[in-house]
Order: C-alpha cells, then structure tokens, then sequence
C-alpha cells in the first residue's frame, strides 16, 4: 500500500488505484469542459431520442437515484464521486444526505466547493477514500452507488465487501459497470487496462462477487446501446476544440482523451456491455467482511 499524496486525513491508496487518481488528476478538469460536472455517460431512449448530452447524463443520474429508495435523514455513500453532481443531484431529489469518495484530490475539493455553492454541505461531504478500504465504521449507511467507478476498481470484491460492511442489512445498491460478454481480445483487454484504466470481466463475475458480498441481484440492466452516443459527441467536441482544448490541457491530455473513445466503442462492438445492476444486502450478510 502506498500513499498517493501525503495530504493530510488520507487513507492509504493501494498501487493502482493510485495509477487511475492520476490519471483523474490530469484529465478532470478537459472531461468537465467537454463532458460537465456529470463525469459520465448519458442515456438515450433510443435512435430518435435528441436530448441533448447534458441532459442525457442527468437522466442516467435518474435511474440511479430511482433505484436506491431514502429519504431525509438517511445516508447514501457515493463510491467514486467524481466531482460530486451526481450526489448533489441525490441530495436534492431525495432530501437524504451523502458522503462521497474519491481518491482523486482535486475532485475531492471541487465536490467540496460544489456542495457549499449549492447550499448542500450541512448533507452532502466529500472524502478523498480508497473504495477498497473504506475509513467508515459497519452499519453505517443506508444505501450505496457506484456510478462509473467499478469498471477502475482493481480489486471488485474488495469493494463490494466494503460496501456490505458500511451498509445496514437490507439496504439497497446500485450501481454501473462493464463486463465482457463477447469476445475481446487480448490486445482489447490490454488497451482497456492500460489506456482506460478499467476492465471488463465476464458478466458471470459480477453476479458472483456480489453474491459472496451478501447481496442478491435485483435487476441487471444492459444500457450499452442506450448509452453508446456520448462516445459519438464526446468525439466531436474533442474534434470541434482540438486546437484550443489542446492549448489549455495539453495535446497529449487530448489526445488520450480521444484513444479512450476509440478503445471503448471498439470494445462495445466486439463485446463489452455496460450495465446497470441493482442488488441488497441480505439481512444475515450485515457486517460480514
Ligand atoms: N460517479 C461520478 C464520477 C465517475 S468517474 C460521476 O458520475 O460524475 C470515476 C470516479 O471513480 C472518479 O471520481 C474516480 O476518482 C473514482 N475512483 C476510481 N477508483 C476509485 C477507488 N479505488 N476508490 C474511490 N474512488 C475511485
């Protein structure tokens, strides 16, 4: 285990998480121009669906919060919180508060600042955290996300066992993930652990992990198709900026930015998936590590 920043209140980030905090380090700030505050894909119904990204992205917001049921006074830890919309987005919809973690610092100060512009902080905070060793006590929150964090998590089943530790028994977890479900070749495996960070195990693993957790599988949706666009826009604001983008953020940020497009749809098109699971923590499985 090393330590990624030495800034104080830290937790210790295991190797390659530290690898995927400095790749957020150096991308955050070109994926909110492009992307926005919301540091993931959108949701379309379908071919003639024209919403525009932005709201796109809220709607997948949506789904997620649909799925984990609070209300004021109860707890939603946020796994991998990105800049922190998405958990303010909960905050307000549900009146619950949220606790974020990220194991990027600058996320962790943007999530921050956002929480307080919104008016959001006496409910909402943000935690630089592995998701993998989490520094909450059992039983301490009622509902959990992770929305586009699991495909970076090295070690899966650490964090779901993490999760059913800091949950009460019963509570409900939702979150997002690929998986392989076709045949991706080992140089498509290796552009994906090396150039996004991510990998997409067999869907089979998921279920199984989250099964030796202590959850069962409510629902498991396949948004692949649903969400396949935001590559498609993503890569034309890329193309749109290039020379301006390039100038702020560095060519070499754009340019990985643009690899990371083309290994994902090249992946999709061979077989990955991205999913939308949602499952609860068994009553008896409270605890269990
Ligand atoms: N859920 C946010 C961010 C998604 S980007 C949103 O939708 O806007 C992926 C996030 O996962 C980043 O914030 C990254 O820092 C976080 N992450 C990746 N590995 C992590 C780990 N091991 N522990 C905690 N967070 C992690």
């Amino acid at each position: 285990m090393t330590t990624a920043t030495g800034e104080p209140g830290m937790t210790d980030i295991s190797e390659p998480a530290t690898d995927v905090a400095r790749m957020y380090e150096r991308t955050t700030a070109l994926v909110e121009v492009i992307w926005g505050p919301n540091l993931h894909f959108g949701y379309w119904t379908g071919p003639d669906d024209d919403t525009g990204k932005d709201l796109a992205q809220e709607r997948l917001t949506d789904m997620m919060v649909e799925r984990v049921p609070l209300g004021p006074g109860q707890r939603l830890l946020d796994l991998g919180c990105g800049v922190g919309h998405p958990a303010l987005r909960f905050a307000r919809r549900t009146g619950a508060g949220v606790v974020g973690v990220t194991i990027a610092p600058g996320q962790v100060r943007a999530a921050t600042a956002a929480a307080r512009a919104a008016g959001l902080h006496d409910r909402v905070a943000f935690e630089l955290a592995d998701a993998a060793a989490l520094p909450f006590p059992d039983d301490g929150f009622d509902g959990a996300w992770a929305l586009e964090s699991m495909p970076h998590m090295s070690d899966r089943g650490a964090v779901l066992r993490e999760a059913a530790r800091v949950l009460r028994p019963g509570s409900t977890l939702a979150l997002t993930d690929v998986a392989r479900c076709g045949p991706l070749s080992e140089r498509q495996q290796r552009d994906l652990r090396e150039r996004m960070l991510i990998t997409a195990p067999p869907r089979s693993e998921l279920a199984e992990l989250l099964d030796a957790a202590g959850f069962d599988v409510l629902e498991v949706l396949d948004i692949t198709r649903s969400t396949l666009r935001t590559t498609e826009l993503t890569r034309q604001a890329l193309e749109a900026g290039a020379v301006e983008l390039s100038g702020r953020y560095g060519a070499e940020t754009v340019e990985h930015m643009a690899r990371v497009l083309d290994v994902y749809d090249d992946a999709v098109r061979t077989g990955m998936e991205y999913l939308l699971v949602t499952a609860r923590l068994r009553p008896a499985a409270g605890g269990a590590s």
